[in-house]
C-alpha cells in the first residue's frame, strides 16, 4: 500500500479513576473526532442486563465494585473492537484496567499491525471522586451524562441532547462502593502509568479543572495522534 495515502486509524486510551470524567471527555472525543467510544464498563453493564453467561458472572463483583476478571473483560473488547465501526479509530474509556489486559490489548492490535497511539492519564485527587461520582447521572434516552453540581441541563428534567425526560443513576455509584472501587484503581489500575510511559506513549492531563478546559487540552493530545 503507498504510506502517503494510508491512514493508520488512532487507538487512545483514557486511565484515570472512577469519577475522573473519562465517559465524558469520551464521548466528547467522539463527537469531535468522529471516533468509537469503547467502554467495557458499558459493554458490561449491557451484558447484565441481557442476561449473558457473561453478565451473570460479571454482575455482583460489579456491585461491590471489584474488577470483573481479566478474561471475560478481554473477550467482551475483543469481540467488540473488532466490529467493522472501530476501523475509524477508538477511544478506550475503563480499558486496560490491569496489566494482563494492556499486554492483551498489545497482542490484539499487534494481530493487525496496529498499537496504541497515546494513553491519556486524567490526573485528579481521590477526595474529588466521591463528590463527582454521586452527583452524576444520565439521560435514559441517549446516555448524556450530567452531574447534580457540575453539569445541569439547561431545562430542569430536560436531556439537552435529545429532549427525553427519563434520566438514571448507576446502581454502583454510591459512597461504600466507590471506596471499593478507588481501591481496586490505585492497587490494579495505577501501574499502567508506567507502563505506558516505558512505552513512550504516555500523556497526563490535569482532570481537576472544568469540564470544558479539561475537553480543550485533550483535544489537543488527540488532534495531534488523528490525521
Ligand atoms: P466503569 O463504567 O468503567 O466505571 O466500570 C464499572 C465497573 O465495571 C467497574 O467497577 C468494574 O467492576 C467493571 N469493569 C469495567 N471495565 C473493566 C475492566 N477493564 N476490567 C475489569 N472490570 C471492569
Amino acid at each position: 500500500m503507498d504510506a502517503a495515502t494510508t491512514t493508520t486509524p488512532a487507538v487512545l486510551i483514557l486511565l484515570g479513576p472512577p469519577g475522573a470524567g473519562k465517559g465524558t471527555q469520551a464521548r466528547m472525543l467522539e463527537d469531535k473526532f468522529g471516533l468509537v467510544q469503547l467502554s467495557t464498563g458499558d459493554l458490561l453493564r449491557d451484558a447484565v442486563a441481557a442476561g449473558t453467561e457473561a453478565g451473570k458472572a460479571a454482575k455482583a463483583v460489579m456491585e461491590a465494585g471489584d474488577l470483573v476478571s481479566d478474561g471475560i473483560v478481554i473477550a467482551i473488547l475483543r469481540d467488540r473492537i473488532a466490529e467493522p465501526d472501530c476501523a475509524k479509530g477508538v477511544i478506550l474509556d475503563g480499558f486496560p484496567r490491569t496489566t494482563v489486559q494492556a499486554e492483551a490489548l498489545d497482542g490484539l492490535l499487534a494481530a493487525t499491525d496496529q498499537k496504541v497511539s497515546a494513553a491519556i492519564s486524567l490526573e485528579v485527587e481521590d477526595a474529588e471522586m466521591v463528590t463527582r461520582i454521586s452527583g452524576r447521572y444520565t439521560c435514559a434516552g441517549c446516555g448524556e451524562g450530567y452531574h447534580d453540581v457540575y453539569k445541569t441541563p439547561a431545562v430542569e428534567g430536560v436531556c439537552d441532547k435529545c429532549g427525553n425526560t427519563e434520566f438514571k443513576r448507576r446502581a454502583d455509584d454510591n459512597a461504600e462502593t466507590v471506596a471499593s472501587r478507588l481501591k481496586a484503581y490505585h492497587a490494579q489500575t495505577a501501574p499502567l502509568i508506567d507502563y505506558y510511559q516505558n512505552h513512550g506513549v504516555l500523556k497526563r492531563v490535569d482532570a481537576m479543572g472544568k469540564i470544558n478546559d479539561i475537553a480543550g487540552d485533550l483535544e489537543g493530545i488527540v488532534g495531534e495522534v488523528v490525521s
